[in-house]
């Protein structure tokens, strides 16, 4: 039962063959028994919704924890918040609740959302359940993680430069960024501002445009939602790709391993075989992305972060002078990554080196969404890696740098606000899953499932889920 997706047990809840209960009941006790191992949760929510109305029939859903839900604990995976009780529900948590969905639990996270593993969790890492010894990915392992081992039947999470892409990569689920602007940022703990976006973690593309139909929208609270139209998503969702063209960055597969690039091959093969015109693209500025990404996210965190001084909330020092307490909550509530972050962002805010850095970034950004804005007068999707390794060690990767090239792929869908999803493509020799990344322009959800579903209708990866013993 709860190796099935939103879709097939609304189905079965619809014809009386189960209940949400019952499913709920299963789903804490299939959690109890395998999370402390995994550690994919960080806390759990045992509240049922009864009313098995609404699109989602009570089915139970896992929200990474830096995303509020009133009377429950956010706490960002870090020292700093793991106290702190959310007094108000996020949008997302709102829309999802008139769906009728009930919450299973926060799952666990980089902390801050800043990581690519999972491991700066003052929570401790989450597992990959494909093998124990691997990283889940980050920011938001925790979600891809349970969709991925049958701890949850679909998630949230939030992607920065990648979050929700890289570790449904990982763990070989479906992970999707909305266009910035799509799905209301109310509620979710800021990290980046212009870039941070909250989507679904899903079993299968279908489940991913159940959710999106559910969270998409205008929403007065953000003013950087936008107010335009959310087609049906489920209704894009066909396997005729006649007339669609698809973009190949060829680039890109010079940077990957050699089972990466072999399997971007096949998904080009296949999109042949559905009909997809494929046709070759130039980005010739998101080489520049990691950079360029590493100044802008840094800098809105530093700014964001600075809220967190131990008098408006989270976690304060013990101690007599305000001037102490203010630099020890700091130091003491927040781990090596986010302070590094912090300085970062601050050095380059800083007046001498704002124009330097800051502005320049700025610039660059603008060059990157225009090689985009060029390549979609030409294309409606292009397909990249989603990383360009499969799931690493647990301990391996200890230079921040080599860290943030995991996000080679995922950043620039960031930077240009686009909307972009991983489905699993393949198995690499490691036996671990590997992603493929469709991008669309911004706005067009509805192409960017539809090219992706009739990749999943081809093959069955999406099928395997790993059995944990
Ligand atoms: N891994 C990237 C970072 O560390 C992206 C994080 C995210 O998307 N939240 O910033």
């Amino acid at each position: 039962m709860i190796e099935k997706t939103l879709h097939e047990l609304i189905e079965l809840i619809k014809k009386r063959d189960i209940s949400a209960k019952e499913i709920y009941k299963e789903q804490i006790k299939v959690i109890k028994e395998k999370n402390p191992d995994l550690n994919a949760y960080i806390s759990l929510i045992e509240d049922v919704q009864s009313e098995e109305s609404g699109s989602l029939f009570g089915l139970p859903i896992a929200i990474k924890d830096n995303i509020m839900i009133k009377g429950h604990k956010t706490t960002c995976g870090s020292k700093m918040l793991s106290n702190f009780e959310s007094i108000y529900n996020a949008t997302v948590i709102e829309k999802l609740e008139k769906a009728s969905a009930s919450f299973i639990g926060k799952t666990n996270m980089d902390e801050f959302a800043m990581g690519s593993s999972c491991e700066t969790s003052c929570f401790g890492p989450t597992k990959n359940p494909w093998n124990k010894s691997r990283v889940s990915g980050g920011s938001s392992g925790g979600s891809a993680a349970a969709v991925a081992s049958g701890l949850a039947i679909a998630a949230l999470g939030s992607d920065t430069g990648g979050s929700i892409r890289q570790p449904a990569s990982f763990c070989g689920v479906v992970g999707l960024k909305p266009t910035y602007g799509r799905v209301s940022r109310y509620g979710l703990v800021a990290f980046a501002s212009s870039l941070d976006q909250i989507g679904p973690i899903t079993r299968d593309v279908k489940d991913a445009s159940l959710l999106m139909n559910i969270i998409s929208g205008f929403d007065p609270k953000d003013s950087t939602s936008v107010n335009i139209e959310v087609p049906n998503y489920l209704e894009s969702l066909t396997e005729d790709l006649k007339g669609i063209k698809i973009g190949v960055y060829e680039a890109a597969l010079d940077s990957v391993s050699k089972e990466i690039a072999l399997s971007i091959e096949n998904a080009i093969q296949t999109y042949k075989k559905l009909g997809a015109e494929i046709k070759k693209i130039d980005l010739p500025h998101i080489k520049y992305s990691i950079s360029d990404y590493y100044i802008l996210a840094c800098a809105e965190a530093s700014s964001n972060l600075a809220r967190f001084d131990g008098v408006k909330y989270g976690y304060r020092s013990n101690d007599e002078s305000i001037e102490e307490m203010y630099v020890n909550t700091r130091s003491e509530g927040f781990g090596a990554e986010v302070k590094r972050r912090i300085m970062l962002g601050t050095y380059v805010l800083s007046s001498g080196y704002y124009d330097a850095y800051y502005v320049r970034s700025l610039r660059l950004r603008h060059l990157i969404k225009m090689d985009f804005d060029k390549a979609f007068e030409q294309v409606d999707a292009i397909i990249l890696p989603t990383t360009p390794t499969d799931a690493f060690k647990i301990g391996a990767v200890t230079k921040p740098l080599e860290m943030y090239l995991s996000d080679t792929f995922t950043i620039p869908a960031n930077l240009a606000g686009l909307p972009a999803i991983s489905i699993p493509c393949g198995i690499s020799s490691n036996n671990l899953p590997l992603g493929l990344q469709i991008l669309s322009n911004t706005f067009k959800e509805d192409i960017l499932l539809k090219v992706a579903y009739a990749f999943e209708q081809q093959h069955d990866y999406y099928k395997k889920i790993p059995i944990l013993e």
